[in-house]
């Protein structure tokens, strides 16, 4: 079972001075995220993706955006409900926190399937200044510096990839079904085809999503869990409880999807933060109960001076 600690997070800029907001984080594994302030906006880091020369990323938070009410305060979705001038803003503010434009983000359209994008030059863009060319694109990958590739997330699981070596970045949203669809294997196979990426270079990053404490599923869920994870994963990955219900580990399935593609060990890094068990920190669908804004995982490769 995963180990929760307290930590008490002074929110400063963000909201109201001297407002302390409690986190809980998961301890289990080593690595964790950062929790980083720019500009009045909160947003999540790992340190060993901030030493990779040339690359952006980041995780957004709640903290720092001008939306209201359920999307309070920095929602990222523009099909939830929310005013389109508060995301507009929300756009702007997270962007110039992270360091790049807006104009730069191109958007995944997720429905759940494993269809990767090869992303080019003229999608800078896409979903946030002109519509989206395509449908049903649940990951990306590009080796274009100036592109920054943009998911979204409220207890799924985002799933990050930079190969130093060859230059190139991959996001992906993997979701029960694109977890048991093996979404994170596919995104390194498209890497290796499009980039000729080497596994054993590529770092990998599980970002913010819902744990297993907090991630009761059916056992039609588990049925699909069972046929594409080897029986000897089972343990690790589930238990059963009363009433036919199940606790799944989407963290786990996905380090071992992340394994089985050649990713080494001490380049898989962990979340360290549930989005369920921290609902005013972050959005979180089954905390909300489905009313909430959306997340956002940013990742791209700077702009060559
Ligand atoms: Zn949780």
């Amino acid at each position: 079972m995963p180990l929760l600690t307290q930590t008490t997070y002074f929110v400063s800029k963000a909201r109201q001075k001297g407002e302390k907001m409690e986190i809980k984080r998961h301890i289990k594994y080593e690595s964790h995220m950062n929790v980083r302030e720019e500009k009045g906006v909160t947003y999540l880091a790992w340190p060993e993706l901030e030493k990779l020369p040339g690359v952006i990323h980041g995780f957004s938070t709640r903290l720092g955006g001008v939306s209201q009410g359920i999307y309070a305060s920095m929602n990222l979705s523009f099909t939830r409900g929310d005013e389109e001038a508060c995301v507009r803003e929300n756009y702007r503010r997270i962007a110039e926190a992270m360091g790049f434009s807006p104009e730069d983000i191109v958007t995944s359209d997720q429905t759940h399937t494993t269809n990767i994008r090869t992303v080019v030059w003229e999608d800078r863009g896409n979903g946030i200044t002109k519509p989206r060319p395509y449908k049903d694109i649940d990951g990306m990958v590009t080796n274009v510096p100036g592109v920054v590739l943009a998911t979204f997330y409220a207890d799924c699981v985002p799933l990050y990839f930079v190969d130093p070596a060859k230059r190139a970045i991959g996001l992906s949203h993997s979701g029960w079904r694109g977890t048991a669809g093996r979404i994170g294997e596919v995104t390194v196979k498209k890497m290796k085809e499009e980039y000729a990426s080497r596994p054993e270079d590529i770092y990998s990053a599980i970002g913010p999503s819902i744990c297993q404490d907090c991630y009761e599923v059916s056992g039609d869920v588990i049925d699909a869990f069972c046929k594409t994870f080897e029986k000897k994963y089972w343990d690790r990955l589930f238990y059963s409880k009363e009433g036919g219900k199940y606790q799944l580990d989407l963290w786990e399935a996905n380090r071992i999807i992340l394994l089985d593609s050649g990713i080494r060990e001490d380049h898989i890094l962990m979340p360290g933060l549930c989005t369920c068990c921290n609902p005013d920190f972050l959005f979180s669908h089954r905390a909300s109960k489905g009313k909430r804004g959306n997340l956002g995982a940013f990742l791209g490769l700077k702009k060559e001076d």
